[in-house]
């Protein structure tokens, strides 16, 4: 449907939302699928695990996560790389009405102590490798009562086995056919990481009608083909990774996943598991534009490439179109406070327009405004995106204040990100204003990095950005004061970060040593000036 004036309406919906929990939407959806069909696929090991356990092993831990006396309203972190285990515990929490917060498996234990403050979980399922880094956390926070681990079968350290739990709690006359999800729709589901517009790392919160809102995308054919296999690599402590498994495992068919990137075991998956549709990033599809071994992998079954979290250069997406000979290249766009992406690029390829995101989504609507007047911008007119909708986030966990400031007073997201739509509401991205690096679709934000900087005894004052990158989209590089008579080099700031933060966060593109950081009266950095001296540099 074509959008009145500049409100740009998604999709007119084939169905309306349902009006049940998520938890119920997942219970049912798994109860009907074929029992031993494989659902989720390890591309490394070849394991793998059918809908039947994934719905049994779900419901055993929900019934024992009850009986141990947690419910509504508990939280519960999630950290883990991708792997087979990582959706019983985020599905049981589902189930049983607590609050499912994925972390990044690769956090320092300083950007633990930031995000475990603020979503105060008071259990934490997590991978073998991080439980010792969990342990100490449990000792420094009072909120944190237990750990368990997810990938074994014995106990580890003070991390009880997942296995052993479930046995040890689990009410011995639950029944699989006759559990019931708690019955909650307004309330949140799922916890997760965004620095949104500015500042420091947030809890977004996703509710169950959110989710039910993402799944009934899903379930739209207008949006996403059916029984297609699909290949992820995205982590699924991200609004992309996991939208694209757990909503894609119970709508459009078996996952394949991999836990990190490296060349020969994605094309191998591909290959083998004969993929139809893959799940990537901007620097997979570069990758996949550049690799010179493609020819000795059998890639036919790729039908789809869908590419979201960060922008696609619209000569690389002709580049592998051509390439794999495919009908189309879809970009997707979204944010972590909208559940997922709420904008595709047309599916079969009839309206192909490289470099657009596409076109809102059913449920959704979007406006661009012009981000001085408030004003709302016509076709043609580059302002700031704005989103309202049934997929946009309730808020930032315990933050008033940042919740007010990513809404509009009438309730439009404002999404930082900078763009226009043509005369056929097909939307482009084409800058962002607000403080937000990425890199390699990973969040990078320059405050984080500054208030690290800023606890450098040599360091008086520092101004992050993102600079161009090829391969990884943007690089964080620093401007840094130094104390006077300093020896500190580039390279120490480099390592302190190294030393500090996850990889993601590390000062690849670079540091710099000025006398001052240009600043706004109130204190503002003015980043815009930092990215023209790094072009003059
Ligand atoms: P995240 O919350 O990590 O998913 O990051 C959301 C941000 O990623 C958006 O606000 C955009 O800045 C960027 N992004 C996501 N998808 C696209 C896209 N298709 N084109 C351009 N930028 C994108």
């Amino acid at each position: 449907m074509l959008g009145n004036g500049p409100v740009i309406y998604g999709l007119d919906p084939l169905e309306p939302l349902p009006n049940i929990s998520f938890g119920e939407i997942i219970y049912q959806t798994l109860k009907d699928k074929p029992k031993n069909q494989p659902i989720l696929i390890n591309g490394h090991s070849g394991k793998k695990i059918t809908y039947s356990e994934l719905l049994e092993k779900s419901c055993l831990l929900a019934d024992a996560l009850i009986s141990y006396g947690y419910g509504p309203n508990t939280v519960m972190a999630i950290s883990s790389k991708n792997s087979l285990e990582y959706y019983y515990p985020l599905i049981a929490a589902i189930f049983i009405g607590a609050v499912a917060a994925p972390l990044n498996n690769d956090y320092t234990n300083i950007e633990l102590n930031h995000v475990l403050n603020i979503f105060k979980p008071r259990v934490i399922f997590c991978s073998k490798d991080l439980v010792q880094k969990f342990m100490k956390q449990k000792s420094e926070k009072e909120f944190i009562e237990k750990i368990i681990v997810i990938d074994t079968e014995e106990s580890v350290f003070e991390g009880e086995s997942l296995k052993h739990f479930i046995a040890g709690n689990v009410n011995g006359s639950m029944k699989l056919t006759v559990y019931r999800p708690v019955d909650i729709k307004a309330h949140p589901a799922f916890l997760m990481c965004s620095s949104g517009t500015t500042g420091l790392p947030k809890a977004v919160m996703l509710t169950h009608q959110n989710l039910n809102t993402l799944f009934m995308q899903f379930k739209d054919s207008r949006i996403l083909g059916h029984d297609v296999i699909s290949l992820c690599l995205p982590p699924f402590f991200h609004v992309y990774g996991l939208g694209s498994t757990l909503i894609g495992m119970l709508v459009s068919g078996p996952i394949v996943f991999l836990h990190h990137f490296e060349g020969n075991s994605f094309l191998k998956s591909i290959e083998e598991y004969k993929v139809n549709r893959l799940f990537l990033v901007p620097p997979l599809v570069v990758y996949l534009t550049k690799c010179p071994f493609l020819k000795n992998f059998d890639l036919s079954s790729i039908t789809e490439v869908i590419c979201g979290a960060a922008p696609l250069k619209e000569s690389t997406e002709r580049d592998i179109k051509e390439k794999l000979n495919l009908k189309v290249v879809r970009q997707v766009y979204g944010l972590t406070e909208t559940s997922y992406a709420v904008m595709y690029s047309d599916k079969d390829g009839k309206k192909w327009k490289p470099g657009s995101s596409g076109r809102v989504g059913p449920y959704i609507q979007f406006a661009v405004r012009n981000p001085d007047t408030g004003k709302f911008l016509g076709p043609n007119e580059s302002g700031e995106i704005c989103i309202k909708g049934d997929m946009v986030m309730k808020g930032y966990y315990d933050n008033l204040e940042a919740t007010e400031n990513a809404f509009t007073d009438n309730g439009w997201l404002r999404t930082g990100d900078i763009g226009y739509y043509d005369e056929e509401e097909y939307f482009y991205i084409t800058d962002r204003i607000k403080e937000l690096i990425k890199y390699k679709g990973f969040q990078v934000a320059p405050a984080e990095l500054e208030a690290l900087l800023l606890t450098h005894e040599d360091i008086i004052d520092t101004g992050v950005i993102g600079v161009p990158d090829e391969r990884a989209g943007e690089l964080p590089f620093a401007f840094v004061v130094k104390k006077q008579n300093s020896l500190l080099c580039a390279k120490e700031v480099q390592s302190f970060v190294e030393n500090n933060l996850s990889h993601q966060k590390w000062l690849r593109g670079g540091v710099i040593f000025v006398d001052s950081i240009p600043k706004t009266a109130s204190g503002k950095i003015l980043r815009k000036e930092l990215r023209i001296l790094f072009q003059k540099l």
